[in-house]
């Protein structure tokens, strides 16, 4: 088999075909716990990374948002709460739609979040329709990031810009040996504890050291056609928030 056939899953290779089903079984699997899950993995940080999101986001009372990945709604929910027009949610898993769908914010607003399984390397949306394009905790579980981030490319309206929050590369040496060890032990545990499944828990544990750092993601989302590409680091670099125009 070429190497160009596999691709990372944790801390293994399989072929890039399997990965996909993988990781959408894996988030079907965690989708009724993710939430408290999220809270208890980060001691509830994870909301202010988002906040700080949808601060640089700046949503306006005429945008619609796509959030690709969307899982159980927070940044569709955060950015109605701000004052953003409609939102999308594309995901993979009805699962985690489905749960997302519990929540009080998603009940308020149900007639302005429409919400759509598909794969986000295959948007079922024609060219330029969106004002912004998010996603969040997303971008490191998708196989083929370049294909998926053309796919945002061609969805967004030009002026349109795409925002993406994910995990990346500590740059703060007091703040690493912390988060190595609460990764690497206290992840996994919580993840056995709660959820009962420490497997999947390794799983985000490995495809977060294997994801790109800040300045390679730069490039790659400068390669599928954005301009004035940035980002910005968030609690030492735990997490980056990189953003990109469609002009
Ligand atoms: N965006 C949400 C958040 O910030 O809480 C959910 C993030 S969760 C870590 C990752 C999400 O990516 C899951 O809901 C999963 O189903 C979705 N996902 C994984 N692969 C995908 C793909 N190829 N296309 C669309 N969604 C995908």
């Amino acid at each position: 088999m070429a190497n160009d056939d596999l691709t990372d899953f944790g801390n293994v290779n399989v072929k890039k075909s399997e990965k996909t089903l993988l990781v959408k079984n894996i988030f079907e699997e965690v989708s009724e716990k993710y939430d408290l899950m999220n809270d208890l993995m980060s001691l509830g940080i994870h909301r202010i990374w988002k906040a700080s999101f949808l601060d640089w986001m700046a949503p306006r009372p005429n945008h619609h948002l796509l959030d690709l990945a969307g899982g159980t709604g927070d940044i569709g929910i955060n950015f109605l709460d701000r004052g953003g027009n409609i939102v999308t949610i594309a995901d993979i898993n009805p699962m985690m739609i489905f749960h997302g769908k519990k929540k009080s914010g998603f009940k308020k607003y149900f007639n302005r979040i429409r919400c759509i399984v598909c794969n986000g390397e295959k948007l079922p949306f024609d060219c330029n329709s969106f004002d912004l394009v998010s996603i969040s905790f997303g971008l490191r579980n998708i196989t083929n990031k370049s294909i998926a981030l053309k796919e945002v490319y061609r969805v967004l309206k030009p002026g349109g810009r795409f925002m993406c929050l994910e995990f990346s590369k500590v740059n703060l040496k007091i703040i690493d040996s912390f988060y190595q060890f609460w990764s690497s032990n206290l992840i996994p545990f919580l993840g056995e504890k709660i959820s009962g499944n420490r497997d999947h828990y390794d799983y985000l544990v490995e495809s977060i050291k294997r994801f790109p750092n800040q300045d390679e993601l730069l490039s790659i989302i400068s390669s599928a056609g954005f301009d004035s590409v940035r980002y910005r680091n968030l609690s030492g670099g735990i997490v980056a928030i990189h953003s990109g125009w469609k002009f």
